[in-house]
């Protein structure tokens, strides 16, 4: 065993969700994330630790026992909370959700913990920290952000901007990505800048303007992509690093 295997790892967060499972006598809700986040983190060199649904006074207490924070993917956030109605067509709302991650991504904050947030998680990201969303994008005039093959497979480009944390931690301007959304950025939080577009224009990643926190999200599935292209792994090698700078 290396040292390295010895040094504890940074533990990681992964955000989960409810949903219902038969395990025997009938549907049960469980809380479950993704195996594609945890072995994204485990392969980063983090321990990866899946966060239940808890009410939103739970955040504080998770944010304490984690060194960084992966918001996943999912559901659409509630239009309500971004001052609209909900008139568009919407996907899996779900309230606990929107509730506990907006809390965790403000504690988190405030807690300097390094956050990744993937596609829903950019979403709530941004709209947890006072932004706006486009609800449908096929309603609202684009394009489809919905690809149809192997969901591994680049669909679009984006351009990075090579300046910001998401540059430095893939270390290339323009990258091809996978692309499973409905919705988007709209009008980027106060505290949020825009770092990375699509060729169509689209937001597809921002990060905190405050240069002493490390807090990213990304509108596409990198955990998705990991094993075939490697560019995508230095994300969750940053938030690794990033984490183990709280470790101490
Ligand atoms: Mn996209």
């Amino acid at each position: 065993m290396s040292s390295t295997d010895r040094e504890r790892r940074p533990t990681i967060g992964i955000t989960a969700y409810i949903t219902d499972l038969d395990l025997g006598s009938g549907p049960v809700g469980v809380h479950v994330a993704p195996d594609d986040y945890v072995s994204a983190v485990w392969e980063a060199g983090g321990l990866p630790l899946v966060l239940p649904v808890l009410r939103e006074e739970g955040a504080a207490s998770l944010v304490e026992i984690v060194d960084g924070l992966l918001l996943t993917g999912g559901g659409d956030v509630d239009p309500v909370l971004y001052g609209q109605d909900r008139s568009e067509p919407l996907v899996d709302v779900d309230p606990r959700r929107d509730v506990i991650e907006s809390a965790l991504v403000r504690n988190s904050i405030a807690r300097h913990r390094p956050l990744l947030a993937i596609c829903r998680g950019v979403q709530m990201l941004n709209v947890a920290l006072g932004g706006s969303l486009i609800p449908d994008l096929p309603n609202a005039g684009w394009a489809s952000h919905d690809q149809e093959g192997p969901s591994a497979d680049p669909k679009h480009d984006v351009a990075i901007d090579p300046d910001s944390r998401l540059g430095r931690a893939i270390g290339r301007r323009t990258v091809a990505v996978n692309s499973f959304h409905h919705q988007a950025v709209r009008m980027e939080a106060p505290s949020l800048k825009v770092v990375a577009r699509a060729s169509d224009g689209l937001v597809e990643a921002v990060e905190l303007v405050d240069s002493s926190r490390w807090v990213v999200g990304v509108q596409w599935h990198p955990e998705m992509m990991v094993p075939n292209h490697p560019a995508q792994s230095e994300l969750f090698r940053a938030l690794v690093e990033e984490a183990r700078a709280v470790t101490g």
